[in-house]
């Protein structure tokens, strides 16, 4: 209760007494009262109330990650494990029993539970401590690395997961590799250390000589498979033993300063692991660097860490030091409306909200047929209700409601700041794309277009039954495109009613589409594969006719024989080829000067 809710209160009581005079008096007070109370209210058009800043404490206390790692590398265990630290859920096992008993909320598509594979990222949220993180799920496969690209983009920190007894494994350099083109710090938690392992050095120098990232040894392995007792903290100097709670529980942790050493040699029971430890323990204050924030931040170094997800070893060092390294919820580089122009950045702490679209997501919940847009809070104070711009159609919206997620629930919000994900609706999938910016202030943003990834594989989509719902198939094909599941493309001078040609960055994704266009719309589609592998736009910075001529004069040169001639959604030259041989050759004839690219971003003046 208030001071001003206090006085009202008490002033009625006592008007219940029946005196006139002190009634009198006390309505005398008790309407000074409320006009004290007015006084004190914010007035409508006071600038507080218009600004929409974020205060600083709610931008402080955000930290957002995305995990990166090869599928069985532990992702769903961890997750779940850092869900259970954050108290967001009471036991382990809760969220993958709620879906299906094969995954954890953050995988609920019907296909990745299937399979057991992340296709789609999620954003799960949890408080920890006074912070807020917000987890971001990215596919295992790096055929959906243009999606876990996306995903990064709206991530401040990468968390690259290992299996301790693997190492290294492809998908991990693959995506690392997508990691690092968004420059973000990286933390690696190395897992599985409760079965056989490396040697931690070995890993540590597969990281050092694969990444060339500096690695700064923030918690150690004691022992591993049947003889893994826990993790030593470099940092307080502490050991910590884990012995396994009941089933789903977390486990007991003892912790136990590394100076007070017949505490630990009785803690760890193991004379040879002991010793390891202590030659372990000066090797590493010798031969590693130390954590260097600057170096961390800009990505040239990774913070590593060693633990076992399943039995929780390690999880809580790793997660309360993530909480105070990792970076706070940083600018976002703005669009120059011209390439010379120098970047300008958009900080969290700006007077308005803005915010993107960086991912698109059809059908989260199949009874509903919705899309969701994933929108990246950038700078300022999402309000539900609040009337914001979409910057690339000059609309005024309102954002009436907006959900967090948590896996396949939603739920509603009423606000939400810089480094936070909101899941807009998209009605039908035709409001919002990709890259879309909103913002409240009148001066219109636009942030950097999100690169994309250049596709290798091509194919006709095409109903697999005669009489299929055209309506369906076409509903299908335009949300599914509208995600940004793979691209569409269309043979130069075809009309309109042609099968749509796709494509991919890898064959995986050619499955996810025939498999939802299937499951959520109903319609046996197969494709029809044409047999090229590689793409290149031409010119895609002129006009499509200028850039259709520069391609129209190397034809009529003949230097494009065997060439697909293809245009994307915005009608720019795609240049299709079946062999690396014929792009260098092209790429190195200068009179041609097709200017061949992997991929282009979507022009300027896109509609
Ligand atoms: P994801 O594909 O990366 O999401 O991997 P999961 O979390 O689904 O884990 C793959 C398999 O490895 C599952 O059988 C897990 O139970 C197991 N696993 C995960 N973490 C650990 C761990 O720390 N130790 C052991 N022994 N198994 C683990």
């Amino acid at each position: 209760m208030n001071v001003n809710q206090f006085n009202v209160q008490s002033l009625e009581v006592w008007l219940s007494t029946d005196s006139m005079m002190l009634t009198k008096f006390a309505i005398a007070l008790l309407v000074s009262a409320q006009a004290l109370r007015l006084a004190q209210k914010p007035s409508r058009c006071s600038t507080r109330l218009q600004s929409n800043a974020a205060p600083a404490e709610e931008i402080e206390r955000r930290r957002n990650l995305a995990i990166i790692s090869h599928p069985d590398a532990g992702k769903t265990t961890l997750t779940e494990k850092l869900l259970l630290y954050g108290d967001a859920i009471q036991q382990a096992g809760m969220v993958k029993a709620r879906a299906n008993g094969r995954s954890s909320t953050s995988d609920f598509l019907k296909m990745e539970r299937e399979r057991g594979i992340s296709i789609s990222s999620t954003c799960l949220t949890f408080e920890y401590g006074a912070s807020r993180v917000n987890l971001m799920d990215t596919p295992g496969h790096a055929d959906f690395s243009e999606d876990t690209y996306r995903t990064l983009s709206a991530a401040d920190n990468a968390v690259m997961l290992v299996d301790g007894g693997k190492g290294l494994e492809p998908q991990t350099r693959k995506l690392f590799g997508v990691a690092q083109r968004s420059r973000l710090p990286v933390f690696t938690f190395v897992n599985k250390l409760d079965r056989p392992a490396m040697s931690p050095w070995e890993v540590l120098d597969e990281i050092a000589a694969e990444f060339g990232l500096e690695t700064a040894v923030r918690t150690w392995p004691i022992g591993d498979g049947e003889r893994f007792r826990g993790v030593l903290d470099v940092e307080s100097d502490q050991v910590w033993i884990y012995e396994r709670g009941a089933r789903g529980d977390k486990a007991s942790v003892t912790k136990i300063d590394y100076a007070d050493e017949a505490a630990v040699a009785a803690a760890v029971g193991d004379e040879e692991l002991v010793a390891q430890l202590a030659e372990d323990r000066e090797m590493i204050a010798e031969l590693t660097p130390a954590l260097d924030d600057e170096l961390l931040k800009t990505g040239a170094m990774t913070a590593v860490y060693f633990g076992s997800a399943m039995s929780d070893a390690g999880v809580e060092p790793f997660l309360d030091e993530f909480i105070s390294l990792g970076s706070r919820p940083a600018p976002r580089t703005l669009r120059a409306r011209k390439a010379e122009d120098e970047r300008r950045q958009l900080a969290p702490t700006g007077d308005e909200f803005a915010g993107y679209v960086f991912k698109m997501q059809a059908n989260l919940d199949p009874k509903h047929r919705d899309c969701m847009a994933y929108v990246r809070i950038v700078s300022g104070k999402f309000t539900k209700g609040m009337k914001v711009t979409h910057a690339r159609t000059g609309r005024p919206l309102t954002l009436a409601t907006a959900a967090m997620l948590f896996g396949s629930g939603k739920d509603t919000i009423q606000d939400a700041f810089p480094g936070d994900i909101i899941g807009l609706n998209n009605p039908a999938g035709g409001l919002f794309q990709i890259g879309d910016a909103l913002h409240s202030g009148a001066a219109a943003v636009a942030f950097e277009p999100i690169p994309s990834f250049s596709p290798e594989c091509f194919g006709y989509l095409r109903p697999s039954e005669v009489g299929a719902s055209k309506k369906s198939f076409q509903k299908g094909v335009d949300q599914l495109l509208a995600e940004g599941a793979v691209q569409r493309l269309k043979q130069r001078g075809s009309g309109d009613g042609e099968d749509p040609l796709l494509a991919a960055v890898g064959e995986l994704q050619f499955e996810v589409v025939v498999d939802r266009m299937q499951g959520e719309y109903g319609v046996a589609c197969a494709i029809e594969r044409v047999s090229y592998t590689i793409a290149r736009w031409a010119q895609p910075e002129l006009s499509p006719e200028d850039a259709w001529a520069v391609v129209d004069r190397a034809r009529g040169e003949g230097a494009l024989t065997g060439v697909f001639f293809a245009e994307d959604v915005f009608q720019r030259p795609v240049l299709l080829f079946r062999n690396q041989f014929t792009v260098d050759r092209l790429e190195n004839d200068a009179d041609l000067d097709l200017g061949l690219k992997p991929w282009a971003l979507p022009p300027a003046n896109a509609p």
